[in-house]
C-alpha cells in the first residue's frame, strides 16, 4: 500500500470512477466487467547475484490491463514496495490516458520491487535485462512498449531496448523515453512537465484567473515536478514552494527556480532540494500540501490528498501532476467545496503521448524536429482539454467525471468495433 496512513487503495478507487462513467455511457454488465479487469497480470522471481557475491531475489511485475485501441502502454517503475492493487490501478489509469487524448494504446504498466539507489549500476544493468529477458514475448512495438516511471530513467529504458533487440533483431520502438543518442525522441523528458504547464494555463484562462502572478506549490521534483516548476516560472507563474522526499523549500515571492535545477543538477540525483545552497525556507511535505497558494500540483506519488488532509487544502486549483495523488473521498471534498482538480489522465498526458511520437519515429526511421514534437503534443493535449471542458459545462461534471466519460466512450467503442 503506497499511503498506509490514508488506507488508500488506489484500485478501489478507480473502479468507483470507472463504475459512474459506465452507467454514464450505458454500458452493460459484461462491458463493466471487461473494462475494469485487467487483461493479464504476471509476476516472475528475478534472482540476482550482487557483486559483493551475495545472492538477493527481486520480483518482476506486469500487469496488461486493454488493448483494444492499440498495444498496451506504460510505465516501469522500481521501488521497494510495489503491489498488484497499485500496478493494477496505475495499468488501467494508462488505458484511459491514452484513449483521452486519443493515441492507439492501451493500458499496462510494471516494474521491480527494488531501490534502484542501493544497487550498482552493473546489477541494475543486469537486473533490468533480465527482467525484459522474461517479459519475453508479452512485449515488443505491437504488443506492449515500456518507458519510464518512478525510480526509471532513459538508462534503463535504454538496456530494457538492448536486452530486447538480443534475438529480436534491432527495434527501438519495443520502448520509449530512451537516450537522445538511441532513438529517443527531442522533447521527451520535459514532455510531462511541458504538458502540465500548458494544460494548466488553459485551465486558468478558462476559468478567468491569470497565470502571470500566480502562486504555485508543487509536491515533487524529480523529471516531472522539476520541469512543471520551469515551464510554469517561464510563463509568469510564482512557485513559492518544491519538495521532494525528504521535506521541501518555500519562499513567499517565489523561489529562484533555474538557480535551483542548476544547483541540483549540480549536486546530483541523491541530493535533496532541503540541502540545496538556495533561499528559502524549510517546510514538510504536509505543510506544503495545505499552503495558501492559487495552484498545486502534486507530482510525487499516489494518495497524498486524502480525507485526513482534505479539508486543510487551501489552493483554489489542483492539477495532478502525479498519477493518482488524490484519493476518492478527498475528489468528492474537492468537489463539494467546490476546487476544481484536473485529473491525472489529463495533466500527465504529455508524457505517454510524446511516447507516442518516440514510437512513431522509431517505426518510420526518422527523426522530427523539437518544434513538430512541441507543437503536436501541444495540439493532441489541447484538443482532449477542449473535449474535458466541453463536457464538463455542458453535464455539470467534474473534470476528471467529464474525462472518464469521454475515455471510457473511446474504449467502448473500440470493442464494439473489433467485435467480441
Ligand atoms: N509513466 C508515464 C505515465 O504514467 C509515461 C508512460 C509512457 O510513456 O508510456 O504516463
Amino acid at each position: 500500500m503506497v499511503n498506509p496512513t490514508s488506507g488508500y487503495n488506489p484500485q478501489q478507487c478507480l473502479e468507483s470512477y470507472l463504475a459512474r462513467a459506465l452507467q454514464r455511457i450505458g454500458a452493460n454488465e459484461e462491458m463493466n466487467h471487461l473494462l475494469q479487469a485487467s487483461y493479464r497480470e504476471i509476476k516472475f522471481e528475478l534472482p540476482l547475484v550482487r557483486e559483493n557475491g551475495s545472492l538477493a531475489v527481486f520480483h518482476g511485475y506486469r500487469v496488461q490491463h486493454h488493448r483494444s485501441r492499440g498495444p498496451f502502454k506504460g510505465g516501469i517503475r522500481y521501488r521497494p514496495h510495489v503491489d498488484w492493487e497499485q500496478f493494477r490501478a496505475l495499468a488501467s489509469i494508462m488505458t484511459w490516458k491514452t484513449a483521452l487524448v486519443d493515441i492507439p494504446f492501451g493500458g499496462a504498466k510494471g516494474g521491480i520491487d527494488c531501490d534502484p539507489n542501493t544497487l550498482t549500476p552493473l546489477e541494475l544493468e543486469t537486473l533490468s535485462k533480465r527482467f525484459m529477458i522474461k517479459l519475453g514475448p508479452l512485449v515488443g512495438p505491437d504488443r506492449d512498449i515500456p518507458a519510464p516511471g518512478m525510480g526509471t530513467d532513459e538508462q534503463i529504458m535504454a538496456w530494457l531496448y538492448d536486452a530486447y533487440s538480443q534475438g529480436h533483431g534491432d527495434e527501438p520502438a519495443v520502448v520509449t523515453g530512451k537516450p537522445l543518442g538511441l532513438g529517443g525522441s527531442y522533447g521527451r523528458t520535459e514532455a510531462t512537465g511541458r504538458g502540465l504547464a500548458l494544460v494548466t494555463a488553459w485551465v486558468m484562462q478558462a476559468r478567468g484567473l491569470p497565470l502571470e502572478g500566480a502562486t504555485v506549490a508543487i509536491q515533487g521534483f524529480g523529471n516531472v515536478g522539476s520541469h512543471i516548476a520551469r515551464f510554469l516560472a517561464e510563463k509568469g507563474a510564482k512557485v513559492v514552494a518544491i519538495s521532494d522526499i525528504r521535506g521541501g523549500l518555500y519562499k513567499g515571492d517565489g523561489l529562484d527556480i533555474k538557480n535551483l535545477i542548476a544547483s541540483k543538477i549540480a549536486a546530483g540525483k541523491s541530493v535533496s532540494v532541503t540541502e540545496l545552497d538556495v533561499k528559502g525556507e524549510s517546510i514538510s511535505n504536509e505543510e506544503l500540501l495545505t499552503l495558501d497558494v492559487d495552484i498545486l500540483i502534486p507530482a510525487a506519488i499516489e494518495g497524498v490528498l486524502h480525507e485526513s488532509n482534505v479539508d486543510q487544502v487551501k489552493a483554489r486549483l489542483i492539477v495532478e501532476g502525479a498519477n493518482l495523488p488524490t484519493t476518492c473521498g478527498a475528489a468528492e471534498v474537492f468537489k463539494d467545496r467546490g476546487i476544481p482538480v484536473v485529473p491525472d489522465i489529463l495533466a500527465n498526458a504529455g508524457g505517454v503521448t510524446v511516447s507516442y511520437f518516440e514510437w512513431a519515429q522509431n517505426l518510420q526511421r526518422y527523426r522530427w524536429e523539437l518544434e513538430t514534437v512541441d507543437q503536436r503534443l501541444e495540439r493532441t493535449l489541447k484538443k482532449a482539454w477542449e473535449k474535458v471542458r466541453k463536457r464538463a459545462a455542458e453535464d455539470n461534471l467534474s473534470y476528471r467525471e467529464a474525462a472518464y466519460v469521454i475515455a471510457t466512450k473511446r474504449v467502448k467503442r473500440a470493442i464494439e468495433l473489433r467485435g467480441f
